[in-house]
């Protein structure tokens, strides 16, 4: 994604156009990884400087709810993030290397079958539903991970 596109993707959302967000954003789409907000940090400070973890964090959250990044949850159970290639408003899923945090683009394959048996089983009505899908990807795979 160019620059021009996450500072219209800002501006779209209401959100002013910064060096932080868009060198946040930026950082996450060229590498196509998922990040700590620590790692975010150590490799924003050439250009940025210091920025406290709490700023960070707040930079990444307001990201993520632009759709421009998302959660992703590791096998640590930290807390990291990932440029979202997704098209916008388009419903779908993250696949996430274990190896090396390469964050993809996966459609649903939740059916909606299943969605109805589970509706007339339970009683509820279905509003939603997350899925993060992991594996690992063919670099990860030819090094022997
Ligand atoms: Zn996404
Ligand atoms: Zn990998
Ligand atoms: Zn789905």
């Amino acid at each position: 994604m160019s620059p021009e596109s996450v500072a219209e993707t800002l501006r779209n959302q209401g959100l002013k156009v910064t060096p932080r967000r868009l060198a946040a954003a930026r950082l996450l789409f060229e590498s196509g990884r998922a990040m700590t907000p620590e790692e975010v940090r150590e490799r924003l400070r050439p250009a940025l400087g210091r920025l406290g973890l709490p700023t960070t964090y707040r930079i990444l959250d307001e990201l993520a709810g632009t759709g421009l990044l998302t959660r992703v949850e590791r096998d640590d159970r930290v807390l990291s993030y990932a440029a979202c290639r997704a098209e916008p408003g388009r419903h779908h899923h993250h696949l996430v290397c274990t190896g090396c945090g390469r964050v993809e683009v996966v459609g649903c394959a939740f059916p909606a079958s299943q969605r109805r048996d589970i509706e007339r089983r339970t009683g509820f009505r279905v509003t939603g539903h997350r899925m993060q899908v992991e594996g690992l990807c063919g670099d990860c795979r030819r090094r022997g991970r």
